[in-house]
């Protein structure tokens, strides 16, 4: 049969859309999306039929009601896509806390009733109920800021990118703004250091090498247009070997000998000292307040837990000078992060961090994972049967997100096999679930790591396990 025959097979719309099956569906969805369905449905359909027959000659058997059977089958397939958000929840397996594909820092329930509080009314966002008049948007995590790092000052905006090109735009433009070669670092997304600072408008001067750099070596760059020393951590990267860096205290001593302003960009910006939970010392915002840092700037989804944002906290005259920037109503935070943020601090100031899902995620015992990991298993093999099986490993899982790098937390996964699919294929198939389940392959197996994942994770997992298992 030739393709032309065929092709004249192909359903009419108004056809279509006289089918009981479909008649059914506009009194559903309504006629316009059917129609929009239908459309795209015979479009494919025809797409299918034309690359068919490059490869093979077309059958006798494709008739017209085949045909049209195949159309509703579409068309019912398009409605559900319609239906379904292009952001969606998604399970991580991966391990990585900090996924920053996968969205960051998932956050506790109390933020979210306070956003959930916040979004759906009005709120005094910039109004002063004492006064009775306008307000600072900044007033309602302000003080929490201050308290828990010490600083004098403190406002948050959209991210720590803005933060930092906020910062440096304000104190720096047109000056001078000495940075070591060390740390001159390119984060994900394109943030590179020395972008931002051509963005800003300061001239960026290196100084030292890339493993070493003195006291002197910023010292001798120090000329009448210099306005800031700048310190960056070095997220997502160590230097390890004959290395050195320069104190804050002393970098600290040097500005003010120089009366410059002494930035530091944080990255992560831990509120709490992670050792107790088996992570080596990351410096945390108190200290660089304490070692006398004039601005720093950190994220809001990273280490902390909470959403997205840059926090700036520092020397009040500072933080007033970045207030009043231009900039600064451009990258201003919206009420929601701060409904978030303001939420999220409070749970520091109680103490009670392990309810912050990145604290808890990464401070997981080995007991816990096990246990974890067991009920996945269990719940996996019970539904895979002779078709596939579930076995406990023990791997290692990471902070991510540009955080404490060559950090690596022991952990247990459950390497998935399944009859007839490679690790690769498995992956696709619970990629494209209803709540995609994202996990990792390693030496040919496809793992789900427990660390990253809650109750709900495991039960959904299961779940979408057992719907490929039916397909197969
Ligand atoms: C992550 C990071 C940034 C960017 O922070 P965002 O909140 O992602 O914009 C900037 N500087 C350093 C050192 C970082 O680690």
């Amino acid at each position: 049969m030739s393709l032309n025959d065929t092709l004249r097979k192909l359903p009419k719309i108004g056809d279509l859309i006289e089918r009981p099956e479909i008649r059914e569906l506009v009194y559903i969805h309504g006629k316009k999306v059917v129609l929009k369905a239908a459309r795209e449905a015979v479009n494919e359909l025809r797409g299918h039929l034309i690359l068919l027959e490059t490869s093979q000659p077309l059958k006798e058997t494709l008739t017209e009601e085949n045909l049209i059977k195949e159309a509703i089958k579409i068309i019912v397939e398009k409605l559900e896509e319609y239906k379904s958000f292009s952001l969606k929840k998604v399970i991580n397996a991966t391990g990585v806390v900090l996924h920053t594909n996968l969205g960051r820092a998932p956050l506790p329930k109390e933020v979210l009733e306070n956003i959930n509080n916040i979004a759906s009314g009005y709120s005094n966002l910039e109004f002063d109920l004492d006064e009775g008049e306008r307000g600072e948007r900044y007033s309602h995590v302000k003080n929490l800021l201050m308290e828990l790092t010490g600083a004098e000052d403190a406002m948050v905006v959209n991210n720590n990118a803005g933060a930092v090109l906020l910062c440096l735009s304000a104190l720096s433009k047109g000056k001078e703004v000495i940075v070591s070669r060390g740390e001159l670092i390119e984060i994900g997304g394109s943030f590179r250091i020395p972008d931002v600072m051509l963005q800003s408008g300061a001239k960026l001067v290196e100084v030292g090498t890339t493993n070493k750099t003195h006291l002197y070596d910023y010292e001798r760059a120090i000329n009448e247009n210099t306005s800031l020393l700048m310190k960056v951590h070095t997220s997502n990267y160590r230097i390890i070997g004959f290395t050195s860096g320069v104190e804050r205290h002393e970098l600290k001593k040097l500005a003010e000998k120089y009366n410059l302003v002494f930035m530091e960009d944080l990255g992560s910006g831990v509120l709490v000292d992670l050792r107790k939970y088996g992570i080596p010392y990351e410096p945390t915002v108190q200290d660089s307040v304490k070692a006398g840092v004039d601005v720093v700037t950190f994220s809001g989804d990273k280490l902390l837990g909470g959403p997205q944002a840059g926090i700036i906290v520092g020397r009040r005259e500072i933080i007033e000078k970045v207030k009043k920037h231009p900039l600064n109503r451009a990258l201003r935070i919206d009420k929601l992060t701060l409904a978030s943020m303001e939420a999220i601090l409070k749970i520091y100031l109680e103490g009670n961090i392990e309810r912050i899902p990145v604290i808890k995620m990464i401070s997981k015992d080995l007991e816990t994972l096990k246990r974890d990991a067991e009920k996945l298993a269990e719940g996996l093999n019970s539904i895979l049967k002779e078709k596939g099986s579930a076995v406990i490993l023990d791997d290692l899982s990471e902070v991510g997100g540009g955080s404490l790098p060559g950090v690596q937390m022991p952990t247990k996964v459950v390497a998935l096999r399944v009859c007839g699919l490679e690790p690769e294929e498995i992956s696709k198939k619970l990629r494209s679930a209803k709540i995609p389940v994202i996990g990792r392959i390693n030496k040919n197996e496809y793992l789900l790591d427990v660390r990253t994942m809650n109750e709900e994770d495991i039960f959904y997992t299961i779940d979408m396990v057992g719907k490929i298992i039916w397909e197969i």
